[in-house]
């Protein structure tokens, strides 16, 4: 059975009141109106990690995530910060591939598949992010896009490594626009990139392999996309910045 979760991206969002408060209602809200088995993971900006770590019970559903990390290990990579110093303040999971840093970053395919290999190594869960344009979805073969993102990152590592790590599919036309993919539109993506990881490494993995969809999915819509067979919850950017709604959110996981 292959986990359910939710992740709540917040971005370069909250002053640090805010995030606390944030962070306190939140985990109040789950902890008193979740009742189903989905993971939920917060992932405040880094500079929050260690106040986030804080306020989150270390047993339990709820659990610490970064949105980045640097590809090497430790150095003279002013700004940055490493897996390792991630994992030293108590996060558990990283968002890695966002398209945000595909575009204002630079990150390739090339770099993520060292981000991931950082990221594994010091017990962290990745989750990958992965996702077409627009002019992709228009006029291209938007479905080998997304495969090929997998193929270079993540195709390298071993099944037990790869067994790992969460994929997020996320349309880059829909994040942040108010545009959500369909729930059958996300279906067959989500199938897609199944049977390309049962394709390489077998039909067990892909089966065991949690998916999540991102892309202006909130409390209106996450229960029809969370419905679909190969969606397994979300990653949510908008919505997880109000308690109320990402509280709902995880509940329709
Ligand atoms: P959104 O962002 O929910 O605001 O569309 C999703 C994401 O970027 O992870």
């Amino acid at each position: 059975m292959r986990k359910k979760i939710v992740a709540g991206n917040w971005k370069m969002n909250k002053t640090l009141d805010e995030a606390k408060a944030l962070l306190s209602e939140v985990i109040h809200m789950v902890q008193d109106e979740v009742t189903s088995d989905v993971t939920v993971v917060l992932c405040p900006p880094s500079i929050y990690l260690t106040t986030a770590r804080q306020y989150i019970p270390t047993e339990g559903r709820i659990k610490l995530g970064a949105q980045n990390c640097h590809e090497k290990k430790e150095g003279a990579y002013t700004g940055e910060a490493s897996a390792h110093m991630l994992s030293s303040v108590g996060a558990e999971y990283v968002i890695l591939g966002h398209s945000e840093r595909r575009q204002y970053f630079g990150e390739t395919n090339a770099t993520l598949a060292d981000k991931v290999n950082v990221v594994l190594e010091n017990g962290l869960t990745p989750i990958f992010c992965c996702g077409e344009s627009r002019e992709l979805r228009e006029n291209g073969d938007y479905v080998g896009y997304v495969k090929g993102q997998l193929t270079d990152s993540l195709f390298h590592l071993s099944a037990e490594e790869f067994g790992k790590v969460v994929i997020a599919y996320e349309p880059i036309w829909a994040i942040g626009t108010g545009l959500t993919a369909s729930s059958g539109q996300a279906q067959d993506m989500h199938f897609e990139l199944r049977q390309h990881i049962a394709s390489k490494y077998g039909d067990e993995v892909a089966q065991d392999t949690t998916i999540l969809y991102g892309g202006s999915a909130n409390a209106a819509n996450a229960a029809e996309l969370f419905s679909q067979p190969d969606v397994d919850g979300g990653l949510i950017g908008g919505a997880s910045l109000k308690s109320r709604d990402f509280t709902t959110v995880v509940k329709a996981a």
